[in-house]
């Protein structure tokens, strides 16, 4: 597997609770080969949801960070919870994750919920893409759900994908795929096969015109973040589909937009292509900006680190999970490399830790045991052997110290109850 840092994704998925976000998750962990079976929520087997406690209130409290591949992308996928409860829990994942997919319910739209998310998605000035969601019930309606986003979320999504059917199997015309307005070619998704065969197909007649308007809208907005594609444009030639992505991936790492994709994650369908959309606009580590930080005990220096291994190490400590073991320290590697058996800094306690072992925790049963020997700028690992640091503590080369902003939580609770 690629191992390049342009290949990673560090991502969560947020939702108003209900939205689909657990489903989804399992949904991602099946179709990449990471598990064999489809976690179901309603029979509380998923592996995200391994908590006992979560199982029993059906709820996901604990981030749980998992690692699969994509096609050439290592995703490392940190589960956040969607529960009101726990919003200083979703803050922290904020913090350490590069980009996000914001899960909806096709039916209940934007709620209440999804609008704090989106905010602290804001705060952290997170690039996003939309899901859009259970396609497949009664009363899905695709078309307000993305009316609802400009105005109530202040957001720009931009329709990559539309539906074809709305509805449950049963019905008339139900959801059975959508139309790819890139390639303008239909999906067909095959429920029997839990999403797994996606067959291009040409777009039926019948739907030919709408799936042009909504193309003609998708180039507008590309027109407007690509001059490239606005001259190929004016020249009155195709702009080509690889133009198209590029200009949206641009538009969705400075967040001027957000890609939107749709399906219906029980069933699997539309599971794929968002995944393919996680590969072709969320950021890798290298497309964030360099964190800052201050030289130990001098408030007032402002210093940064590139996310590259040739800074020196410097990472933050997001969450630490007791075990009987060691306990479980999750770190988030913004520059430097981490070794095993080093030893590293945590300057706002100036103690030295122990890197007893590392390892990085894979989605698939077979490489569940991943014990590794260092992990590089960008990437999320566990670790076993600290005893002081907590989170939201940095740690740091020893010699070549930094001090990154810590995970405010009280702050953050505080200003969501304002807001
Ligand atoms: P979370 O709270 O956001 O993690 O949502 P869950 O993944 O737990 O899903 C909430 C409920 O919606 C569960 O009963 C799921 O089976 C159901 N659900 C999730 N996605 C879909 C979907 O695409 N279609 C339908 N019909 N139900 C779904």
């Amino acid at each position: 597997m690629p191992s390049d840092i342009a290949n990673l994704r560090n991502i969560g998925i947020i939702a108003h609770i209900d939205a689909g976000k657990t489903t989804v998750t399992e949904r991602m962990l099946y179709l990449s080969g990471a598990k064999h079976r489809v976690g179901r929520v309603d029979h509380g087997t998923t592996d995200t949801d391994d908590d006992p406690e979560e199982q029993e209130r059906g709820i996901t409290i604990f981030s749980a960070c998992v690692k699969f591949h994509w096609g050439d992308y290592n995703i490392n996928l940190l589960d956040t919870p969607g529960h009101v409860d726990f919003t200083a829990e979703v803050e922290r994942c904020l913090r350490v994750l590069d980009g996000a997919v914001v899960v909806f319910s096709a039916r209940e739209g934007v709620e209440a919920q999804s609008e704090t998310v989106w905010r602290q998605a804001d705060r952290y000035d997170v690039p996003r893409i939309v899901f859009i969601n259970k396609l497949d019930r009664e009363g899905a309606n695709f078309e307000k759900v993305l009316q609802q986003i400009g105005p109530r979320l202040n957001g720009k999504p931009i329709p990559i994908q539309i539906p074809v059917g709305l509805g449950p199997a049963h019905t008339s015309d139900p959801f059975r795929g959508v139309i790819d307005l890139i390639e303008m070619k239909m999906l067909e998704f095959d429920p029997e096969s839990e999403g797994k065969k996606v067959s291009t197909v040409e777009i039926p007649e019948d739907q030919m015109d709408d799936a042009t308007i909504w193309r003609e809208q998708l180039l507008e907005s590309v027109y407007e973040l690509s001059e490239e594609a606005m001259q190929l444009a004016m020249e009155e030639k195709p702009v080509p589909p690889e133009m198209i992505r590029a200009a949206l991936r641009q538009g969705c790492l400075t967040r001027q937009i957000q890609p939107l994709v749709c399906g219906s994650a029980l069933h699997g369908m539309g599971v794929q292509p968002l995944l393919d959309a996680v590969g072709n606009y969320l950021p890798s580590p290298a497309d964030r900006p360099p964190v800052k930080g201050i030289i130990p005990n001098k408030p007032d220096s402002e210093i940064e680190r590139a996310p590259s291994e040739k800074e020196p190490f410097c990472g933050l400590v997001f969450k630490i999970l007791p075990a009987k073991t060691g306990d479980n320290y999750w770190i988030r590697i913004y520059s430097g490399q981490l070794k095993q058996n080093s030893r590293v800094h945590v300057p706002n306690r100036d103690k030295k830790e122990n890197i007893a072992q590392l390892w990085q925790i894979h989605a698939s049963k077979k490489e569940r045991d991943g014990q590794i020997d260092q992990v590089n700028a960008g990437d999320i690992c566990c670790v076993i052997g600290p005893r002081w640091a907590i989170t939201g503590d940095t740690v740091c080369d020893t010699r070549d110290q930094i001090e990154l902003p810590s995970i405010k939580f009280a702050e953050a609770v505080l200003s969501m109850a304002i807001e």
